[in-house]
């Protein structure tokens, strides 16, 4: 391991979700925590490095193409989800990268068991899918509004007191299944407060540019704070596993959010540390054959191999 990698890998341990612990939010985590870093300006350099490691070790994610990573994005209303999609991913290659977002089902996904529409949009092999919201929303939002369950058209055996436990339980089951399969797994849950929701809410109001961001749903649904940050806690509890930890995410302050998510999803790669395919002796014959007929392809007074050493 590296200096930078040990770095990263001390620096997310604060944000970890110990398999097994009881979380409560409002007691365990701090929306406005910012550890040792002091300044913006020394947050954009750690967040410029964090971006060149996630370039580099996507390449080789992409060329080895045995793993993909799975970022999922948990949020309450206004966290800045969106913004950490766009700066975390800016240096990545758009190739290997899909962003999906997850709104109310559809009738159709409602024919389906819940996980379904989930399954659909994983990530291959050598990509990096980003789920914004995910299967969590069936045991958060589903959870605080229990009509959603409703329309589920749930068998009755189904619906019972044990649901959330089992819904835990699958869930757990299914993503341990993706990460033995090479799927990893990065789950991020950006934790604002509800006085910094308050203000985000209110600039989304002040500011022209920003109006078309402001939803009254979103207002309403700040009535059911509690409610979430309950619910929250529980799924922190419950699903955080050692093969697909929680990472609870400091969101009151943007540009640590963003370094945070990026060490976290940068550690994740870290983990795998995708290597470029190496060829055995006989495709490396093979390519030293065709590398001679190139060069004698050499026009009059090129190189016959620029790129050769010397
Ligand atoms: P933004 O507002 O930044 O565009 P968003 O993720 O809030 O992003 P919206 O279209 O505003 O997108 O909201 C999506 C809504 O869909 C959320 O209220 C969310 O709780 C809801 N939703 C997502 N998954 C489910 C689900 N499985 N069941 C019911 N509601 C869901
Ligand atoms: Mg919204």
């Amino acid at each position: 391991m590296t200096s930078r990698e040990r770095r990263i890998a001390d620096f997310i341990e604060a944000f970890r979700v110990e398999p097994g612990s009881k979380i409560r939010l409002s007691r365990d985590f701090d929306p406005a925590f910012r550890g040792t870093i002091h300044s913006k300006k020394e947050g954009r350099r750690l967040l410029a490095e964090g971006i060149d490691l996630l370039a580099e070790y996507q390449t080789r994610l992409y060329a080895q193409h045995t793993h993909g990573v799975l970022v999922v994005l948990q949020a309450l209303d206004a966290a800045g989800k969106d913004g950490t999609i766009r700066h975390v991913m800016t240096g990545v290659n758009p190739q290997g990268v899909s962003v999906h977002s997850f709104k109310v089902p559809s009738s159709k996904e409602l024919e389906h068991d819940y996980l379904w529409r989930y399954g659909l949009q994983l990530p291959g092999r050598g990509e990096i899918g980003i789920f914004n919201r995910s299967h969590y929303e069936e045991v958060l939002v589903v959870r605080v509004h229990p009509e959603l369950l409703e329309r589920q058209r749930l068998p009755r055996s189904a619906r019972g007191k044990g649901i959330w436990r089992h819904r835990f339980h699958e869930i757990n089951e299914w993503e341990r299944t993706l990460s033995r399969n090479g799927i990893k797994i990065v789950k991020l849950f950006l934790n604002l407060s509800k006085e910094e929701q308050r203000t985000r809410f209110l600039r989304r109001i002040d500011l022209p540019d920003h109006n078309w961001k402001f939803s009254a749903a979103d207002v309403r649904e700040r009535e059911y704070w509690s409610d979430y940050q309950r619910a929250f806690s529980k799924v922190l509890s419950r699903t955080s596993t050692e093969w697909a930890p929680w990472y609870v995410i400091p969101a009151d302050r943007k540009w640590y959010a963003r370094i945070a998510a990026g060490a976290v999803i940068a550690n994740a790669l870290m983990e795998i540390d995708p290597r470029f395919p190496t060829i055995d002796s006989d495709a490396r014959k093979a390519l030293l054959e065709v590398k001679n007929a190139l060069e004698a392809q050499a026009p009059k007074g090129a190189a016959a191999d620029p790129f050769e050493a010397g």
